[in-house]
């Protein structure tokens, strides 16, 4: 017996490569970022691969051992992307080579993926775009408004997953990272108009950012809240409702808490982090800095979170009445107020089927624009416009029993008639409990 079977072994073995290749590039994708290009390949199994790049004119070529391309690249819409166009080929017989045609040097960068629930073997390339060393940045528009004694109140608004990353899939294929986006761009659009406000888009194009660069780029515009938005499923499909999530010091508030927050904390592994980033080298330091601060700006969270869930509560069903707390990664921005909106189930059909729509992307837009300017009117930062328009407006002052116009404007060295002007008043009759406002004299 036993030498039929090492027979069998030879045989096998000489079959083998006739049977098929390590591994079939079977689809390949593209998504244009502002700061790269990302190319995502994916693999029927794990395949080595080797990239070098080539100058005029500018190339990078990608050689995947031991296999063969099944995708297509003519069907790639390499519109907004450097590359101009995608070629292939064989080497050695078992080698598939991509070679990028590109307008311009962008140093590129590779991984490989492991499989994870949506998607298997990956390799990652990314191109990388070139500094431009006199273009504005995030963080030049950051500072120069924080310099401003009158400044923008900063909302930092965060579509999230987005890419390679779809987030939640509703019926009908409705990807979350599409429809909150919708909603970003609409709240986005409100705050621009709003005197005092300047919104922030932390993703405004269908590419991937990694989570603890959405908090970066959020401190980089120097933010004074960050608004992550998402839309829930859940293996139940009847689960529905609007909720507001603002970080716990301690673990998840609830169990549907905890399971959300393994969720969208797990994006980073769909979205493609990568292996290594320099960039992560201080996170000890950034673990330390974040408890100490953290208590500050989660009351602050807390509270602008409280009307954002009010308002939303007009033009939505809520999951719970109350802010919720949970461990998301995205919200653990030490210094920023920060709250995560899940704005409906996208599991449930019918919510399904108003998250797609414009008029509810906008109800709920207008919700979030009127509870976060509700929370920073009550609160301006100091140094703002807002802050300055409120010492304007002067303190309020609540009239009592016996008070007249005339003896409250002397009471505060300031004139009847400007008592009177900065107040609107047609007439000096007031009634106990109204609120009057003196001016700084
Ligand atoms: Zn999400």
């Amino acid at each position: 017996m036993g030498k039929v079977w090492r027979s069998l072994g030879v045989l096998l073995a000489l079959l083998s490569p006739l049977h098929g290749w390590a591994a079939d590039i079977e689809k390949l994708r593209i998504w244009p970022a502002p700061d790269h290009t990302r190319l995502v390949f994916d693999l029927s199994g794990p395949a080595n691969h080797r990239l070098f790049t080539l100058s005029n004119p500018d190339r990078i070529v990608i050689d995947i051992a031991d296999s063969r391309l099944k995708a297509s690249l003519a069907s790639l819409d390499l519109k907004g992307t450097p590359i101009k166009d995608i070629r292939s080929g064989r080497r050695n017989q078992k080698d598939v080579r991509i070679v990028l045609d590109l307008s311009a040097k962008n140093p590129p960068r590779s991984f490989d993926l492991a499989p994870n629930n949506k998607y298997g073997h990956r390799l990652v390339v990314d191109l990388l775009k070139p500094e431009k060393p006199r273009a504005r940045t995030l963080a030049d528009t950051g500072r120069e408004n924080k310099a401003d004694p009158r400044r923008d109140v900063v909302v930092a608004i965060d579509a999230g997953h987005g890419g390679e990353d779809p987030g939640a899939i509703g019926p009908g294929k409705l990807h979350e990272k599409e429809v909150v986006l919708a909603i970003a761009r609409e709240l986005a659009a409100l705050l621009e108009r709003e005197p005092g406000f300047k919104p922030v888009l932390i993703r405004d194009g269908d590419y991937y950012i990694p989570l603890r660069k959405r908090t970066r780029l959020a401190r980089k515009a120097g933010a004074d809240l960050f608004v992550s938005i998402h839309a829930d499923a859940f293996k139940d499909p009847r689960a529905r409702g609007a909720s507001v999530w603002a970080l716990s010091e301690r673990g998840a508030s609830s169990e549907l808490g905890r399971w959300l927050a393994g969720r969208e904390n797990n994006t980073d592994l769909v979205g493609g982090v990568g292996t290594l980033s320099l960039d992560d080298k201080d996170e000890v330091l950034a673990g330390v800095l974040l408890d100490m601060s953290m208590t500050a700006s989660l009351s602050d969270s807390l509270e602008v979170g409280r009307y954002v869930l009010r308002d939303m509560g007009k033009v939505a069903r809520l999951h719970k009445q109350r802010v919720e707390q949970a461990g998301f990664m995205v919200l653990k921005s030490p210094d920023i107020p920060s709250i995560l909106v899940e704005t409906g189930f996208i599991s449930n059909p019918g919510e399904a089927r108003k998250l797609k729509s414009r008029s509810h992307q906008q109800a709920l837009a207008r919700a979030l624009f009127n509870g976060i300017k509700h929370h920073f009117t009550r609160k301006p930062p100091a140094m703002t416009w807002l802050a300055w328009k409120a010492k304007q407006r002067g303190v309020p002052y609540r009239v009592v029993r016996g008070d007249t116009l005339s003896m409250i404007a002397s009471r505060n060295g300031i004139s009847l008639k400007r008592l009177r002007e900065e107040n609107d008043l047609k007439s000096d009759t007031i009634r106990v409990g109204q609120v009057i406002h003196i001016p700084a004299s």
